[in-house]
């Protein structure tokens, strides 16, 4: 039986600073620590609770985050952004997901880094009329494959507002409660740790009692994107399949959430790309 995480940053304790979140930031050491000291923990008690496998996909920025050294035998780790589904990339399979690291939606006040996905271009995303945290649209991907969301760990408001309404069945742990978007207060180390091991003991409970559900979006799936800025919306529309709605945003109808996923991917990738360009020409 194999376990799956996804790992962001954003939503882990004492993570406030941008230099936190940037491969040269002069905090990003520390954030790697934590966070992989955090997924370590969860995936020894998923481990211990029956699990042989637990795959580990690092999932924020470059998604080369966590310390590679000490991953137990059990471990297999998915890291380097692009990557086909991202932030769920090798769910399927898997019996569980737990969500680690996880923040609040754009938009969303005194959170930590609220942002959708991606911070410079995204300003909201719905999946058929219900605006979506990165929660739970990669809670979608992997409920379409069959894969329950049995535990999120993050940032208090993204549990309250996402987690506890659409997915309730999940276990969860608040890293921090925000003060504001760069300020945050959190629990000791060894509190976390005692709190993920019990909540990983009781989703795991669950799992067995059938009590976890996948998060299941209606086919087909209806996604509509609001950028930051309308030369985003400008090239999204370029896809054929786009419908441009208004200034900032395209919709476009997918097959399914796999199909869906796949082609947000790719506008958030050439919102990118119009940033580089632009960026050059300046
Ligand atoms: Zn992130």
């Amino acid at each position: 039986m194999k376990a799956f995480i996804s790992v962001d940053l954003e939503g882990m304790p004492y993570i406030v600073a941008p230099s936190h979140l940037n491969l040269k930031g002069a905090l990003y050491e520390e954030a790697r620590k934590v966070a992989t000291k955090i997924t370590l923990v969860v995936a020894d008690e998923l481990h211990k609770g029956g699990f042989t496998e637990v795959l580990v996909a690092d999932s924020h920025g470059p998604m080369v985050n966590l310390h590679v050294e000490d991953l137990p035998e059990y471990v297999e780790l998915i890291r380097g952004f692009p990557r086909p589904l991202s932030m769920v990339a090798g769910v399927e399979g898997c019996a569980a997901a737990v969500f680690l690291g996880y923040h609040a939606k754009f938009g969303t006040a005194k959170s930590t880094f609220d942002h959708t996905y991606s911070g410079g271009s995204v300003r909201k995303l719905e999946v058929n009329d219900v605006e979506v945290s990165e929660f739970m649209l990669n809670a979608y991907v992997a409920g379409e494959l069959g894969v329950p969301a049995i535990m999120v760990a993050g940032e208090a408001q993204l549990l309250k507002d996402d987690v506890e309404k659409w997915a309730p069945w999940a276990e969860t742990v608040a890293l921090k409660d925000s003060l504001s978007r760069v300020a945050a207060r959190s629990p000791s180390m060894a509190k976390i740790e005692k709190q993920l091991r019990e909540s990983v003991k009781k989703a795991v409970a669950k799992l067995e009692a059938k009590e976890a559900k996948p998060l299941i979006a209606k086919n087909p799936v209806n996604m509509r994107v609001t950028f930051l800025v309308s030369h985003f919306a400008d090239v999204a529309a370029l896809l054929p399949t786009a419908r441009r709605v208004d200034a900032l945003t395209v919709e476009y109808t997918a097959q399914s959430m796999n199909e869906a996923y796949k082609t947000f991917e790719l506008l958030v990738l050439a919102a990118s790309g119009v940033t580089a360009l632009l960026t050059q020409q300046s």
